[in-house]
């Protein structure tokens, strides 16, 4: 048994704040309240005294990947932290990301093929480097940009030459120039995979990779996570079995949850193998659901929209990219709820939200559901939308980020002021009643609950502008919503999400109580440690 004193305690569980919690030896929750607790449990430990415990913070969309892709080098527009806590700088122009990528091209050996992740075309509108670009830094070796979406590439001529990809051999989602040359661009997996199948994949084939999930372990720690998703795995036989010895380690910082990703599965392999998958599940390791991505990315303009987007045509397109179409979508959907799989749903997109809505009341109707389904990113949902998922039960994990990161893009070149700013609709969707849950996707924005509590909190964008302050929640209503919300979204809320008796202790510990502080202040919130079980992580 072991007594912990904070400054303050949030449990989640009642409006009153404690300063006292008891864990018993199996790391669950014995006892909250105040200093009273001693008497019972003996003196309290105090290195955490003049710190706030809150529960662990549930990261219910993200990415192994975040720890996977760091094996590349980062060329995103915004600096970011590498898991390991190294600052990595940003190329916020066009010629910063071209002097980084020569200068990567110099350190090289001269065949082998460059990748590189992190890119986001929207930040350089009209000036976005294309294949000739990417050819000014090499025709020697293949050079393959990741969008920081992970729903498009940008090549150089090398890799569409070895791709075999010319004007006379295109397939959806390789974009082209006027002329009707293929422009760079790639869209989605069945383009984008024409030019891995030739040079190579690290990033969508690396999923069975230790030291990445090693990496994805620090980079939640590091961020106050005790609980992560992996929201798409291939979960091949030898991947489960790394994740197995990786995750299962005491050391391990974090419980996982990794989904099934189901393209170009049947659904009758799909319900087969996730059924599989619960043998494998462990305390640490949770196996069994799945995982549908129906539409692309809004900044990436390949999310399913009803209106055309507003640079579309520039792009390429106009209402985006369907990656399981809607027939598919809805087969899998009630595949897997036949057999009381819970079901995550990407949809971007308002038209994709339609779809999702459609096959999960044709699901419902036929077998009431058992177990929890998620609308996942749900950034474009109307009122009408929400009612619908209310009313079949459906729980929402938004990406809360999005105003930080994309919102002035959003304004200027996607969807327009109007559909921006209620983009995320938190505060209409809690006031329906819903399960609200907020998510990085990282690795697609930094994997951080705190900024995406900050972002929902105050909906400012990267410029500063205020976008959608109708759509502001609460401190205490997003800290729900990156803890005990995104555990329901995981079906774990009976042993996570709030500091309750009989709960497992998974606590992050700050140095400001998120509560309290001025709103703008919550993401630079220090985190102090995480408790695992109870135990402090290391
Ligand atoms: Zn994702």
């Amino acid at each position: 048994m072991k007594l912990y004193q904070a400054r303050t305690i949030h449990s989640l569980e009642q409006d009153q704040a404690h300063t006292h919690i008891a864990i018993d030896d199996d790391g669950r929750i014995a006892a909250i309240g105040g200093a009273e607790l001693a008497g019972q449990y003996g003196a309290a430990d105090t290195r955490f005294a003049d710190q706030v415990m809150v529960p662990g913070f549930v990261e219910g969309h993200a990415h192994a990947m975040e720890g996977v892709i760091w094996k590349l080098p980062y060329v995103g527009f915004y600096g970011r932290y590498h898991p390991d806590g190294d600052y990595v700088a940003g190329c916020d122009s066009v010629p910063a990301l071209l002097a980084r990528l020569k200068e990567l091209d110099a350190s090289m050996p001269a065949d082998e093929p460059m990748f590189v992740w992190g890119y986001d075309a929207i930040y350089f509108g009209e000036d976005k480097p294309m294949r000739q670009a990417l050819d000014s830094v090499s025709t020697q070796r293949p050079i393959v940009i990741h969008h920081s979406n992970l729903h498009l590439i940008t090549v150089n001529s090398t890799a569409l030459d070895r791709a075999g990809i010319d004007r006379d051999h295109l397939i959806d989602g390789i974009y082209t120039d006027e002329q009707g040359e293929p422009n760079g661009e790639l869209a989605e997996m069945a383009a984008m995979f024409q030019v891995y199948n030739a040079v190579g994949n690290p990033v969508f084939g690396g999923f069975n990779d230790a030291a990445g999930l090693v990496r994805y372990g620090r980079s939640g720690r590091r961020s106050g996570v005790t609980t992560a998703a992996d929201l798409y795995n291939q979960l091949e036989p030898e991947t489960v079995a790394t994740m197995q010895q990786v995750v299962n380690d005491q050391d391990f910082p974090m419980r996982l949850v990794s989904t099934l990703g189901v393209m170009q599965v049947t659904s009758q392999a799909a319900v087969t193998r996730a059924i599989e998958l619960r043998q494998a599940a462990s305390d640490k390791l949770r196996l069994g659901a799945v995982k549908i991505v129906t539409d692309g990315s809004i900044q990436g303009f390949s999310a399913r929209v009803r209106q055309p987007y507003v640079n579309g045509v520039e792009n390429g397109v106009e209402n985006g990219v369907w990656v399981a179409p809607p027939p598919a979508m809805e087969d899998m959907i009630m595949a897997c709820n036949r057999a009381d799989i819970p079901v995550h749903v990407h949809v971007n997109g308002d038209q994709a939200s339609d779809f999702a809505l459609q096959a999960f009341a044709k699901a419902a109707a036929e077998h009431a559901f058992q177990v929890p389904h998620v609308l996942q990113h749900a950034q474009m949902m109307d009122s009408q939308q929400l009612r619908q998922a209310k009313d079949l039960g459906l729980n929402i994990n938004f990406f809360a980020n999005h105003t930080y990161y994309w919102g002035d893009q959003h304004c200027q070149q996607t969807v327009g002021s109007d559909i921006a700013s209620r983009m995320n609709p938190a505060r209409e969707a809690l006031d329906m009643g819903l399960v609200v849950a907020l998510h990085s996707d990282a690795p697609v924005t930094p994997m951080g609950p705190l900024h995406v509590m900050w972002s929902a909190v105050n909906r400012v964008t990267a410029s500063g502008a205020l976008l959608g302050p109708e759509q502001r929640i609460n401190a205490a209503e997003a800290l729900c919503a990156i803890t005990l919300a995104p555990a329901i979204t995981l079906g774990m809320e009976q042993e996570i999400g709030s500091l309750a008796v009989g709960k497992r202790a998974d606590i992050t510990v700050l140095a400001g109580d998120p509560l309290t502080v001025d709103p703008m202040a919550i993401k630079d919130i220090p985190v102090v440690a995480t408790l695992l079980d109870g135990k402090v992580t290391h």
